[in-house]
């Protein structure tokens, strides 16, 4: 992407004056952690572990919660079309109740980049895909930042189905839930993770830690240890935009990593 469709993309994001550093440059914040991180032990991953030796070795996070325990044996073989027909027939907690449709994601069956919100809201319920409406759009301008279409990634959320009045998931949903991005997660083997909004990282890293503190960290998901970078959910940028900058920093943070997987 030239330097100029950047900016424009930036601007979007309402950060004009920002101009992007080399992907090498020493002084990126994902360089930085991944130098500074102690004892670094190489992933265990097969792609980590295939990364040429001349390039920076992924250390595992200072402060990275447990990851997700084995993806649940529950959807263990299906397929992407069982998969989806499991979902949209599913009962399994309170909100087939109240659900328009279930919300089971969309993007590139081959991405690099899967992205995990939190769950359907009013639009999206309507709508049958994940981030649509202005948070939908904004995720579009920050995935453009940093070179990505809209249509290269993988977009879904911890929940399938939307919480009445928008409210958090309660935990038995997020249970009966999970193990559906779970077996999204084994079918896609995406190279890196991007939980956006608190809830979606706390459910993904089963933490309750604050999202300011999960951020610039490289985390790891499920049995094949996905790097997960957390960051600011869309919707949340548009009533708080003064948190883009952060919400760019991670970002960049996020591509830099993925470079390296
Ligand atoms: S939220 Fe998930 S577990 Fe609950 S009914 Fe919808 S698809 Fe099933």
């Amino acid at each position: 992407m030239n330097s100029e469709l950047r900016q424009e993309y930036l601007a979007a994001l309402g950060l004009k004056s920002w101009t992007l550093r080399a992907k090498t440059a020493p002084e990126s914040p994902a360089t930085e952690a991944i130098a500074a991180a102690p004892a670094a032990v190489a992933a265990p991953s097969q792609r980590i572990a295939a990364t040429p030796t001349a390039a920076p070795v992924i250390a595992k996070p200072p402060i990275a919660a447990a990851p997700s325990a084995a993806p649940a044996a529950r959807e263990a073989g299906v397929d992407w079309p069982e998969l989806r027909a499991r979902v949209a027939a599913c009962t399994r907690c309170g909100l087939s109740a109240t659900r328009t449709q279930t919300v089971f994601g969309v993007g590139n069956l081959h991405a690099e980049w899967l992205i995990v919100g939190e769950a359907p809201g009013a639009d999206e319920d309507r709508q049958g895909e994940p981030f649509v409406g202005r948070a939908g759009q904004l995720l579009n301008s920050m995935l453009r930042a940093v070179g990505l279409a809209r249509e290269q990634v993988y977009i879904a959320n911890v929940l399938k189905c939307r919480p009445p009045g928008n409210r958090d998931p309660n935990p038995t949903e997020a249970a009966e839930c999970l193990p559906y991005l779970e077996r999204q997660i084994a079918l896609l083997k995406p190279k890196i993770m991007l939980a956006v909004g608190r809830i979606a990282a706390q459910n993904l890293l089963r933490t309750d830690k604050t999202l300011g503190s999960l951020r610039q960290q490289v985390h790891r998901f499920g049995a094949s240890s996905v790097p997960l970078i957390v960051t600011y959910h869309p919707g949340y940028l548009l009533r708080t935009p003064t948190d883009k900058r952060k919400t760019w920093e991670d970002l960049k943070f996020a591509r830099d990593v993925c470079s390296r997987v």
